[in-house]
């Protein structure tokens, strides 16, 4: 099927483009998954902080995962059907969290997000100029990974410093 909005696309195989959005997509679930289950299993000081930003990620992330998909079906792909297959064509591979208190999770979080900012931003690179539609999605996502980071940065560095002014205080 010819679609005139495929039409569009200069430059670029939809193929490779479609290859590149799967690793994505493989990305946020499993992004999703691990915020999901830090946000259950997170132990220590400021943890609700934590766990409310925690769990607005993990809500951001699963959105990402619908707007990929969305975008590959639109240029005749398929998402990848089975979860096992995340794990084949992820990027960022899937970090469990093995210290559960909050400055550890906080640092594991930070580190899935410093890996999306990169992905997305050298999908904006692929595509701009040859796929519009990508481009402006991939730009939203990314927006979205750079205001993760800085969140969960933040976050950090003031339990962190809350944690060295009680040690100071003792
Ligand atoms: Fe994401
Ligand atoms: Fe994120
Ligand atoms: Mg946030």
């Amino acid at each position: 099927m010819a679609r005139k909005g495929n039409s569009i696309i200069k430059g670029l195989e939809i193929q490779d483009i479609i290859t590149q959005l799967n690793k994505a997509y493989a990305d946020e679930w499993l992004a999703y998954y691990q915020y999901f289950i830090e946000a259950k299993v997170i132990k220590g000081i400021m943890k609700d902080a934590a766990i409310t930003e925690l769990t607005q990620h993990a809500a951001d992330e699963l959105r990402h995962a619908t707007m990929v998909a969305d975008r590959i079906i639109q240029l005749g792909g398929t998402p990848l059907l089975h979860p096992k297959d995340w794990f084949t064509h992820t990027n960022c591979g899937y970090d469990a969290p093995n210290e559960l208190d909050v400055v550890a999770i906080l640092e594991d979080a930070i580190k899935g997000e410093q890996c999306a900012i990169s992905i997305y931003s050298k999908l904006a690179e692929m595509t701009r100029d040859k796929d519009i539609v990508t481009y402006d999605i991939v730009s939203q996502i990314l927006a979205d990974e750079v205001e993760h980071e800085e969140d969960l940065q933040a976050l950090h560095d003031d339990i962190t410093e809350f944690i060295s002014h009680i040690k100071q205080s003792m």
